[in-house]
């Protein structure tokens, strides 16, 4: 079922690729596996997968230490202070920096284990309230801030779109986010690069990848829905 879910997803990033005259290869799909036991993730492994997301900390950890090590982990939930400590070490890109006092704990933990941390800042395009994130407006602001800070490096964007049934509906936050990307890359920030866009979920994926996505994050789509404990 994974195999199968992995190639539809793929074919279906490739056709979107088309469609928008990108080339595949500047988007990677990530796997979300949150939830799902090792054996799930080693199958996406087995299949050629080598990007996972992960939303917690703890989860994040212990599949990092259960699985292969040439896999890049992807931090892509809410981020606490106290646990940056755990991860800092382990991740490739952490998706999910919206304080400043998040990303100078990131840094601290960075120049304390000698390790450069790559960072999206998160937008909270659809200014939902229910969502993490800033607003587009406290993007550029956050971004000066964080620029000068050690062991930390700012790649780009990620969102989280509304759950909507339309995923045409997304296709305006998706278009903001690239939007506000080249605005902040044209002011020329020392230590910095806009050129990630993390953005694009099971349902909207496909609009996304159209409007410029690099990263997309697909859970449900490739492992299935996710059982939560009640
Ligand atoms: C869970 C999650 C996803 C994947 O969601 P699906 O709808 O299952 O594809 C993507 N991004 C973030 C930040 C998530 O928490």
């Amino acid at each position: 079922m994974i195999k199968e879910n992995l190639e539809l997803v793929s074919e279906n990033i490739k056709r979107s690729c088309e469609n928008s005259g990108r080339s595949p290869e500047d988007v990677t799909l990530i796997a979300v596996s949150k939830t799902k036991p090792v054996s799930a993730l080693m199958e996406a492994y087995n299949c050629g997968c080598r990007e996972f997301g992960e939303n917690k900390v703890q989860e994040l950890v212990e599949k990092y230490e259960a699985m292969p090590s040439d896999i890049r982990w992807h931090m892509i939930g809410h981020l606490q202070r106290n646990k940056v400590k755990y991860i800092v070490d382990k991740v490739f890109l952490i998706h999910s920096v919206d304080s400043l006092r998040l990303a100078e704990e990131i840094s601290r933990e960075a120049v304390k284990k000698q390790v450069e941390v790559s960072i999206l800042i998160e937008i909270n395009a659809a200014g939902e309230d229910t969502k993490y994130g800033v607003s587009p407006s406290e993007a550029l602001p956050l971004i000066k801030e964080i620029a000068v800070l050690p062991g930390i490096h700012i790649k780009g964007l990620m969102t989280i779109a509304p759950y909507v049934e339309n995923p045409e509906e997304n296709r305006q936050y998706f278009e903001l986010l690239r939007q506000l990307a080249v605005d902040i890359s044209s002011k020329n920030i020392d230590n910095i690069s806009m050129n990630v866009l993390s953005m694009g979920m099971t349902g909207d994926y496909m609009v996304a990848v159209e409007e410029g996505a690099s990263y997309v994050r697909v859970g449900t789509g490739i492992f299935g829905e996710r059982q939560y404990p009640i």
